[in-house]
């Protein structure tokens, strides 16, 4: 354990989607350190039980601040100020937060409240679940012809102001609950025939692909009870999955043949 007589510190580590083999070596190697970890359910959870069957032990102490089921997540304030008393009290403390803690994450809230606080605090980047989890089901967010460009929204915003078209792919995260409405708003530019593939617990036990169109996705979605987490990605990268359906893939060729024309 800590000692009150040194200087504690917090290393705010991101996890990576959920598999131990995609969270950093530097991440690792704080949570080897670690006297005490500050976990989120998403990602973070799933890296430790991860690591723990990979034979992998931790000394540290977790404490789980994420959402359960049918209990409430500790208050965002509540955990910061966590991080600064553990600090403290001289440990060794790891927050690790699910994907990327700077891409929505609230990794900066944070890191800010340490270092308000007088708490030395590190930031270890992680792979963000926008790339990973659309990687997982073969997707690329850039591909030569086909995208040169993408954006990661949250399904919170409000979506009428995202560039371009189906070769500018779009990557929703916490989507499933506004997506009739962002695929309202982007058929506008991209077109009702734009494909759309939804990514659900990404290198989960329950990880599943479901596909459609920006015209068919919402519905498609509540037939096949799409739950988060799941990532949602739009546009022409989505027909390079393999498991994509050659009706999807056929109906965006003209499109795509005219980008392959010289
Ligand atoms: N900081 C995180 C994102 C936090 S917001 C990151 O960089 O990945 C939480 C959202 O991330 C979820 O609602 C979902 O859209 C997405 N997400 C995170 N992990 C996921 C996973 N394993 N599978 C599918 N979606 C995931």
């Amino acid at each position: 354990m800590g000692d009150a007589a040194l200087p504690g510190r917090v290393t705010l580590v991101g996890a990576g989607p959920g598999d131990p083999g995609l969270l950093t070596v530097r991440g690792l190697r704080a949570l080897e350190r670690a006297d005490v970890i500050v976990a989120d359910r998403l990602g973070a959870r799933a890296v430790l039980d991860g690591l723990a069957a990979d034979g992998v032990l931790l000394r540290a102490d977790v404490i789980d601040v994420g959402k359960q089921p049918g209990r409430h997540p500790v208050p965002q304030e509540q955990i910061s100020q966590l991080l600064v008393t553990l600090a403290r009290q001289g440990k060794e403390v790891v927050r690790l937060k699910g994907g990327d803690p700077f891409i929505f994450g609230r990794g900066s809230e944070e890191l800010e409240c340490c270092r308000e606080a007088g708490v030395p605090v590190e930031l270890v980047p992680g792979i963000t679940s926008a790339i990973s989890v659309p990687a997982i089901a073969g997707i690329p967010l850039t591909a030569r012809d086909l995208a040169a460009a993408f954006t990661v929204l949250s399904g919170h915003v409000l979506i009428e102001d995202v560039p371009g078209g189906r070769d500018h792919t779009v990557v929703l995260l916490m989507g499933v609950g506004t997506l009739a409405h962002s695929a309202h708003m982007l058929s506008r530019s991209r077109g009702a025939g734009c494909p759309v593939a939804i990514v659900e617990d990404g290198y989960g036990p329950d990880q599943r692909v479901t596909f459609g169109t920006l015209g068919t996705i919402a519905h498609v979605a509540a037939q096949a009870r799409v739950r988060n987490p799941a990532v949602v990605v739009i546009g022409d990268v989505v027909t390079l999955s393999p498991s994509a359906p050659p009706e999807l893939v056929d109906a965006a060729r003209p499109s795509l043949d005219r980008k392959e024309a010289p």
